[in-house]
């Protein structure tokens, strides 16, 4: 086994990644891609949970989000691309995992709270309700150390920590405990300003978008809705672009506050130095995920291979669990 301690993080196939997951999440991967063993999980069954009546969607989204993780500079022979659904022990350790969670402890997560309230569920399936446990089983099948991830996961990997103290103080030391770690941008607004860009809520730039695209998105963001003309002082602590210029344009940060509180740089001017700095950003993305596009065999081989290796340290941890359950009487 390698020396090296293990990242496990990932993202639901259900669509392309955007800039909230690349300063939320993506960006850490790259910079641990060295120092741990990283596992990145394309979660097509936690996809399901939202999207399971548009399965056309889930194919194509599991090599956009590959071709996502790779382009924005993941090396595929440093880290390891799963496919969830390939991996049976998950499903095996989310039945497991089941027994020591309570539905009451599901339905008071805020996260889950949230995202109920925004696909509007009166009345949700046992696999929404039950998707953090699914992801406890994600995160465990390879004995994760460190969970890279946004926010919006904090609920998710206190579910999981306590999962793996009980399964142990139950059973004996047999998983391990992860710590998470957040972002500097742990939670990036929509360019509506009003919730966090996510890809289900149609308020987030692409990483995959074209320059003229991310101009164009930059240019119809709400901002200090009291400054009617150029010259008339601003207010950037209410404003979302002056939000995205401290996480994209910090060295300009500054500057651009000070002379839009004077008055001095108007929203159009300001919008247009954004867009520079996020397609200065993206346009090395761009250029790798064009060979990814073209080589959509390659693309396949690195999840096929990938998955393989997660099966065989998946099983290991199911017989591993078993045993301690007692379970197991043998092959
Ligand atoms: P969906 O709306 O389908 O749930 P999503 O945009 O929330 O999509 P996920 O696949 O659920 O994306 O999240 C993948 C990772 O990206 C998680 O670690 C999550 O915390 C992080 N992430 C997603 N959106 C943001 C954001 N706006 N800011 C910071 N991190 C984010
Ligand atoms: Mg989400």
């Amino acid at each position: 086994m390698s020396e090296k301690k293990r990242i496990l993080t990932g993202d639901r196939t259900t669509g392309k990644l955007h800039l909230g997951h690349y300063v939320g999440s993506l960006q850490n991967r790259v910079k641990l891609q060295d120092e741990y063993e990283s596992f990145i999980l394309l979660a097509d069954i936690q996809a399901l949970t939202t999207h399971f009546e548009h399965p056309e969607l889930l194919e194509h989204s599991i090599y956009e989000v590959a071709m996502d993780n790779l382009s924005v500079g993941l090396d595929p022979n440093k880290i390891t691309l799963v496919q969830q659904s390939r991996i049976p022990s998950i499903g095996e350790l989310t039945v497991f995992y089941s027994m020591l969670v309570s539905v009451n402890s599901l339905r008071h997560n805020p996260t889950i709270k949230t995202e109920a309230a925004n696909y509007g569920y009166n009345d949700m399936t046992y696999g929404f309700l039950g998707y953090p446990v699914s992801q406890s089983a994600d995160i465990t099948f390879c004995k994760a150390n460190l969970v890279p991830v946004g926010e919006d996961q904090k609920p998710h990997m206190e579910m999981t920590r306590k999962i793996v103290r009980r399964f142990n103080e139950l059973y004996g030391e047999t998983l391990v405990e992860p710590d998470m770690m957040l972002s500097d941008c742990p939670r990036l607004m929509g360019l509506d300003g009003n919730a966090k860009m996510g890809k289900s809520l149609g308020n987030a730039i692409y990483l995959s978008d074209p320059a003229e695209e991310v101009r164009k998105k930059v240019m119809s963001a709400v901002t200090d809705a009291s400054r009617i003309k150029k010259d008339d002082p601003g207010h950037p602590d209410i404003c979302v672009v002056s939000k995205y210029h401290k996480v994209f344009n910090g060295g300009e940060y500054e500057n651009i506050c000070e002379s839009c509180k004077k008055g001095a740089i108007g929203c159009v001017a300001c919008k247009k130095a954004l867009a520079a700095s996020l397609n200065d950003l993206l346009e090395p993305f761009r250029e790798k995920r064009a060979y990814y596009e073209a080589h959509r065999d390659e693309v396949r081989d690195i999840i096929l291979t990938g998955s393989e290796k997660a099966n065989k340290i998946g099983n290991e941890t199911v017989k591993e669990v078993k045993e301690a359950m007692h379970i197991y009487i043998g092959d």
